[in-house]
């Protein structure tokens, strides 16, 4: 057996194996899944904008208009009207002075972060950030302190004690991918004030989805303004593919001279970049919809609590239904599957091991039976199988963090004592006895598996 099939072997093992599901047709609240049609709880596409008419003919006409690729990096080939007609309106969007456009969330992160941060530097980062922004903290060679999550006392103790003489820089997500929760963003702007820090702050499961017009987490906070570099995607609340920075002028020509991204990837298709443009301009007109994702937060989440499934009391779109053990969310997904609803089984390395759960994410587009139905096919699985979803959840909640999903962030764990431990070193040498079997991966974030002693 060669080392790749070991590690498939391996990976099937431990209940991480993963394989594509075929979808014929958009990503609407309903899909044909392997042949089969289902109602679909796991999109990104939070507004339903992605099959949205407008925005499919708006695409479709800019590809006419001006063909299907960019041609090149807009440094080397010249920038298209059309995408500096949407960096205008995302800046207008998002008051601030200027945007600036990504091929992805993901190269948007790696390039905002490695460019307001190299060797000699520090990046301070939340545990459960995306994994462009672990991956971007990598590629920038900076010094990576990672804080429990949501934790300003800690991000408070770290901020005290690293950084040197270097730039110092605050990076999270303001709503988090897998948990659906909130940073403390006004917190972090004190913090980062208070320690010379500057400020990243991922918005891709905000932007379309809070504040008021849906502007994000930062609008709704009152923190317009506030941060140095905003970074928000294309392909989820705007229903298309890309991503952008929004920031002031000098730091949006700084980007431009400097995150590799930016400089050495092709722009963003033009088709895709007016179906954003038409995305905004729904959002603009129709701000109903943000109203609408959240009730039917609402509505899903009371129908679960009516099937004894625990979903939280928040009103975000992102409902993360805890297991706990791989194959027995797996065996949750494949249920519910059955029940004719899709609701994709997260596991490590996206999620810490033992937290595994289905991630529910629901779009204006569904109807309020639609969503009760899901809830029913949940609860009548989880039923099934005899899963106690209740206690999952409170443990869920009470994950120590250094021990699972941060694993071996190439030792940048070994900051996470607790607030007031002047010892940081203590939390590595309990990891070094435990003899991790390391998993690299393609998935969201690495992983290191504790085995039993
Ligand atoms: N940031 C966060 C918080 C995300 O959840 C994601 C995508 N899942 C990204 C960035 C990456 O965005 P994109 O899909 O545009 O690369």
């Amino acid at each position: 057996m060669n080392e790749i099939e070991q590690r498939l072997q391996e990976l099937d093992e431990l209940g991480l194996s993963r394989r594509l599901r075929m979808v014929s047709g958009p990503q609407g609240p309903r899909v044909v899944l392997d042949g089969k049609p289902v109602l679909l709880l796991c999109s990104n596409n939070y507004l339903g904008l992605a099959d949205h008419p407008r925005v499919r003919e708006a695409a479709a006409e800019a590809a006419m208009r001006w063909g299907v690729s960019a041609g090149a990096s807009r440094l080397v080939s010249g920038t298209m009207t059309i995408h500096h007609r949407l960096e205008q309106r995302l800046a207008a969007f998002g008051r601030c002075e200027e945007c600036v456009l990504f091929g992805s969330g993901y190269l948007a992160n790696a390039g905002a972060i490695g460019a307001l941060a190299g060797r000699g530097d520090a990046v301070f980062s939340d545990e459960l950030n995306h994994a462009s922004i672990v991956d971007g903290c990598r590629l920038s060679r900076a010094q990576v302190l990672v804080y429990r999550h949501r934790d300003t006392d800690h991000l408070d103790w770290l901020l005290r004690r690293h950084g040197g003489d270097g730039r110092r820089l605050i990076v999270t997500d303001s709503v988090f991918s897998m948990d659906g929760d909130l940073a403390p963003l006004l917190e972090i702007v004190e913090l980062a004030r208070e320690h010379g820090a500057r400020t990243i702050v991922d918005e891709a499961h905000a932007i379309g989805m809070l504040g008021p017009g849906g502007r994000g987490a930062i609008a709704q906070a009152d923190l317009e303004g506030e941060i140095d570099i905003v970074i928000g995607t294309l392909g989820k609340a705007l229903g298309s593919y890309g991503a952008y920075a929004c920031a002031r002028g000098e730091t949006i020509r700084y980007l431009i001279n400097t995150a590799r991204p930016l400089i050495f990837s092709t722009a963003p298709p033009p088709p895709a970049i007016a179906g954003a443009l038409a995305a905004l301009e729904l959002l603009g007109e129709r701000p109903h919809r943000v109203q609408r994702l959240r009730s039917n937060a609402r509505v899903l989440r009371r129908a679960l609590s009516a099937e004894d499934v625990p979903a939280g009391d928040s009103e975000m779109h992102i409902v993360p239904l805890i297991v706990g053990e791989e194959q027995a969310t797996m065996s949750l997904c494949e249920t519910v599957l059955r029940r004719g609803v899709f609701a994709q089984g997260i596991r490590p390395p996206t999620v810490a091991p033992g937290t595994s759960r289905l991630r529910l994410a629901v779009m204006a587009s569904h109807t309020a039976d639609e969503l009760r139905e899901a809830a029913r096919a949940i609860g009548a699985a989880a039923r099934e199988l005899n899963l106690d979803l209740a206690s999952a959840q409170s443990r869920g909640s009470e994950f120590a963090p250094d021990e699972g999903v941060l694993g071996d962030l190439e030792r940048q764990v070994s900051t996470l004592a607790p607030a007031g431990s002047s010892d940081p070193s203590s939390v590595e040498s309990e990891r070094g006895d435990s003899s991790p079997l390391k998993v690299p991966f393609d998935g969201e974030r690495d992983l290191v598996i504790h085995r039993a002693a």
